[in-house]
């Protein structure tokens, strides 16, 4: 019998029934039975491995691929990569999948507890929720009563700061950030000034078009699927890949070219290339004229009030000087045909030269000659000229033409989109030196000055990116802004325009207790939440007296020195006996090194069981062809006592009475809690969390009034809402007139001007006049050189300042950390599948060098900064600089933490650089100490880390050193010796529903 499990009984049957039909019938008869018994068996690859398949948004790194949760039996079964989604398109990582055992970790925390013992004991009593929160109510309530600047409100990596930003502008406290200003804030702010944009969430590479693409020092586990899926799509089509980094793992280890470059030197090897397309005219020039300050005259009036400003007409418009009317005119003026070299007379005797002649004339300086940064860069000269005619060469002899017309910002007609095919991606390698601000801007000049910013090809805005430049958004926190029980002005974070949008009193003292937006850090977009635990413990600028912080393991593992934290958290007032920062309060979802040493713990839930929104108000998950935003649903419910901290936030608001999370008669505006919220809140009329689905019948999206049916389509949809523009509007979003209208409708920009790309910033030059002493606001006399040296508004490289401070002799090593692409933070590293990757980390180097240290694998060696030392074991390796060792960051745990075994190799061999990093820079001029930061925006220069090696004695131990007293546990979890996963459903798989 030819019957398969393909052949249906019935058809055959009525074949042989028609035996009798003509030949050709039964020719063809035949053909079909033959194809169908040469068919392979069918093998089912998807059978159903759950009962029910819920989507979400993956939490397990900062990505926000969308996932389909397999659930069985109420327990989560297995998690793949939603096929649908804009970010991901059904990429799933290694971290990805084993949320499943981020889900049923034993650190989960299970109920509220309050400190029974001293800080840092672990000793704790469970509490009630109502307790709880009757606590939390009555200390922040008190401090609102009388001085809200008392309340420090920080949060780690959270994907809610759009709520907990609202939250404490409600609250009125000047004292919020996120962990921005240990991660990233460099980028973030010199991109934001430079060109309205920056790398990661705010844009992206061109991967469809991209000839030459440039990759910075990138976190591995920052951009993990799509940049992995971009990259793909470069080798596919034979683009150039050259990564610039020391280190030659992750996507280094498959770049074409790796560039392996000495730390914090990166500024010194872009400038260099700058000069080289200086020197070999390879500029494209149209490109400053229609979208850069090129040709804005600045005033060059030496020892003046206005020298470095923009000449600027009576209405305030920047001047050019035009060479065909041959006069000066509005800058801002479409088909003027400025003159970008010279010098020009203005007004009063003054003289004024184009923007664009001062940065050649700093980059064009032998200073910047390969020659000259070769050895500083370790890089030779031969590459930074190869690399940089490279450069040209894919800009300019393979540009990449759409068909596709479009309308530029004042009208004018182009019948194609012309691209410079070279793309740029940069993150922490970058971010975190001293000199950062200034190497991601070189970055940008670098992109701009080959003309490919948003053209096909090269580097893509993610809406609701372009802002202007610099952005509208100035800080709010001044003295006269913090009123008890009132909100703030408005948004805590913002981009000072010059030393007039400072949060600085009268006495030239900073407002916020982390010193953001001060003379200590002007421009620090992001908060500096890596100084508020010092500042708060030494009572400067003032004490505060509740720390409240959410997901955010600062007792261990951020940049800080990890001695000086818990130091600074236990530390009592000699007087009174009293902890100098009074009350702490903290939600986790688990028991990380930083929960014994709060007082207060609001249990969170994990990223399964909890709605929420990943917004066009905060970090959206766009991609360059539209904007999109999602959502978390709970896929399952919490088997604990406890609650999302959304959730609590929203609670605590009502309890409160803070404006916004009450009604009129008082009563909680939001009493569905955190979808409640996420459906219901109006930032402005119109505008709110979720930009899909709006309006009451769910058509509009952007703006249109609150859908009551709207998380029910984001679910239909797979959780996530996406727009795709039309082509017209896909490419320079800075100056698309059809772009821009759209992003207006949206209520992502506030005027239908183009974004003019500066590469003259002159907000910088007006710190430098006011520390020349000009200007209403100017700084003390010990903050003035600092200033006067780091406020340039041309781009410039200098040392990092641990490499400038302490020179080569003592520390002759740069030591750097990378975050393993299978690990996020400390998240991963309790992972008992992610654990099995990496459980302990080396300390690496360049095999050459340890050979002239007498070092070897596995050895035993100490690591010593400045301030400390730790003793690790090493692995050589080739691919990594010979000036630079390095490891993997967050694997090194504290005892008693994270619910791991005693003896497990992340408590006794791993370990953290951080006991190396110190807070303070050593004293300046007249003794004062500043954050070990980058002086313009305050970012935490944690990779300027410099140390020396030597071999540990054998007799020493074959443990790390320090290793820190183990904290006592409060989870009453009932530890197995192996943490298995899935057992429950082995046999099973066959038949859904039922149990193993
Ligand atoms: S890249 Fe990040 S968000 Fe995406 S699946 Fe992996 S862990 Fe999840």
């Amino acid at each position: 019998m030819l019957v398969t499990e393909h052949t249906v009984p019935g058809e055959v049957q009525n074949g042989f029934a028609n035996a009798g039909a003509i030949p050709e019938q039964r020719w063809a008869f035949h053909q079909q039975i033959t194809a169908r018994n040469m068919m392979p068996p069918k093998v089912e690859t998807s059978a159903p491995i759950g009962d029910e398949v819920k989507t979400t948004t993956c939490y397990m790194c900062a990505c926000r691929c969308g996932i389909k949760v397999h659930l069985r039996d109420g327990q989560v079964r297995y998690i793949e990569g939603n096929r649908d989604h804009p970010v991901n398109k059904g990429v799933l990582c290694g971290k990805g999948s084993a949320g499943i055992m981020q889900h049923y970790s034993p650190a989960r925390l299970s109920a509220p507890l309050l400190r029974s013992g001293p800080r840092g004991s672990g000793e704790f009593k469970e509490i009630t929720w109502d307790e709880a929160l009757k606590l939390a109510t009555k200390w922040l309530g008190d401090v609102r009563d009388t001085d809200p600047k008392k309340l420090a409100f920080f949060t780690g990596r959270d994907q809610s700061q759009s709520l907990t930003g609202w939250w404490a502008i409600q609250y009125g406290t000047p004292n919020y950030a996120a962990h921005g200003g240990f991660c990233s804030v460099n980028m973030a702010a010199a991109g934001l000034y430079t060109f309205g944009g920056a790398f990661w969430e705010f844009g992206d590479p061109d991967w469809e078009h991209t000839r030459y693409f440039m990759l910075f020092g990138v976190a591995e586990d920052h951009a993990s699927n799509p940049i992995k899926m971009g990259i793909s799509k470069l080798k596919k089509r034979g683009a150039k890949f050259v990564s610039v980094n020391p280190v030659r793992t992750g996507y280094n280890a498959i770049a074409d070219e790796w560039v392996g470059i000495k730390p914090g030197t990166d500024g010194l090897f872009v400038g260099s290339l700058i000069h080289e397309l200086i020197r070999t005219q390879n500029i494209d020039i149209d490109y400053q004229v229609r979208y850069t300050n090129a040709g804005w005259l600045v005033i060059q009036n030496k020892g003046e009030s206005d020298d470095g400003l923009f000449a600027r007409d009576k209405e305030g418009n920047p001047l050019a000087y035009d060479k065909n009317k041959k006069k000066l005119v509005n800058a801002l003026l479409p088909d003027i045909t400025p003159a970008l070299s010279g010098e020009f007379k203005l007004s009063k005797g003054r003289k004024a030269a184009p923007a664009l002649q001062l940065l050649v004339e700093r980059f064009a300086s032998q200073e910047y000659a390969p020659d000259t940064v070769s050895e500083e860069t370790g890089v030779p000269a031969q590459d930074i000229q190869r690399i940089a005619a490279e450069l040209a060469h894919a800009a300019f002899k393979e540009e990449v033409v759409l068909d596709i017309p479009w309308t530029d910002w004042a009208g004018r007609r182009h019948e194609k989109m012309i691209g410079r095919p070279v793309s740029m991606h940069a993150m922490r390698g970058i971010s975190a030196h001293s000199n950062g601000f200034h190497t991601c801007r070189m970055i940008h000049i670098l992109q701009i000055l080959l003309g490919s910013i948003d053209c096909p090809g090269g580097f893509r805005y993610k809406p609701p990116y372009p802002k202007q430049t610099p952005p509208y958004l100035r800080p709010f926190g001044k003295l006269d802004d913090v009123i008890p029980r009132e909100p703030l002005g408005g948004p805590h974070l913002g981009f000072p325009m010059g030393p007039e949008d400072l949060l600085i009193d009268n006495k030239n003292q900073p407002q916020r207790i982390d010193k953001a937006f001060s003379w200590d850090a002007p421009l620090a977009a992001h908060g500096m939440m890596h100084m508020v635990i010092a500042n708060a413990a030494k009572c400067d600028p003032y004490p505060i007296d509740v720390l409240f912080l959410y997901m955010a393991n600062m007792g261990w593992n951020s940049s800080m020195n990890v001695e000086s934290t818990l130091e600074h958290l236990t530390a009592k007032d000699d007087k009174t006996g009293e902890y100098k920062i009074p009350k702490i309060i903290y939600s986790d979802a688990y028991y990380s090194e930083t929960v014994p040493y709060a007082d207060l713990i609001l249990p969170d839930t994990t990223y399964l069981e909890r709605w929420d929104c990943i917004s066009l108000l905060d970090r959206p998950i766009s991609e360059a062809d539209g904007p999109g935003d999602s959502i978390r649903q709970p896929v399952i419910e919490p088997d604990r006592d406890v609650r999302p901290f959304q959730e609590v936030l929203i609670d605590l608001g009502a309890r409160l009475h803070l404006p916004g999370f009450i009604n009129k008669d008082g009563s909680a505006k939001y009493p569905g809690g955190y979808p409640d919220y996420m459906v219901n809140h109006e930032r402005k009329p119109g505008l709110g969390p979720l930009a899909g689905w709006r309006g009451k019948d769910g058509v509009s999206f952007g703006t249109g009034e609150p859908n009551p049916k709207q998380l029910e389509k984001y679910i239909e949809n797979g959780c996530f809402w996406f727009h795709e523009l039309e082509p017209n509007q896909k490419y320079f979003k800075h100056a698309n007139k059809d772009y821009i209208k759209f992003a207006i409708d949206m209520g992502f920009r506030f005027q239908p001007t183009r974004v003019v790309f500066q590469l003259y910033l002159e907000t910088l030059q007006k710190f430098k006049l006011a520390a020349d002493g000009h200007g209403d606001i100017v700084p003390p006399a010990k903050h003035r050189k600092r200033l006067k040296t780091y406020f340039d508004p041309l781009p410039f490289w200098y040392p990092p300042f641990e490499s400038a401070i302490l020179g080569n002799e003592d520390f002759p090593l740069h030591a750097i950390t990378q975050r393993p692409m299978h690990m996020y933070h400390s998240w991963g590293s309790q992972n008992a599948w992610l654990r099995q990757i990496t459980s302990q980390n080396r300390l690496y180097m360049s095999r050459e060098r340890a050979k002239t240290l007498g070092i070897k694998d596995d050895d035993w060696i100490w690591i010593s900064s400045q301030i400390g030392r730790v003793r690790a074991q090493v692995r050589t390796m080739e691919g990594v600089n010979g000036d630079t060792v390095w490891t993997w960051n967050a694997i090194g745990k504290r005892k008693g933490a994270w619910s791991l075994d005693e003896e497990a190799p992340e408590n006794t061999k791993g370990f953290l650089l951080n006991h190396l990093i110190a807070e303070l820079l050593p004293e300046q001029g007249g003794g004062y100490r500043y954050s070990n930061s980058d002086p313009v925006t305050g970012q935490a220069a944690w990779y300027d880390l410099r140390v020396k090696i030597e071999k540990a004695g054998i007799a020493e131990s074959e443990e790390t050193f320090p290793i820190f007293e183990p904290v006592r546990s409060p989870l009453k979890t009932d530890l197995p010796d192996v943490l298995r996963f899935g057992a429950q459903f082995k046999g099973a798989d066959t038949k859904v529903g039922t149990k193993a």
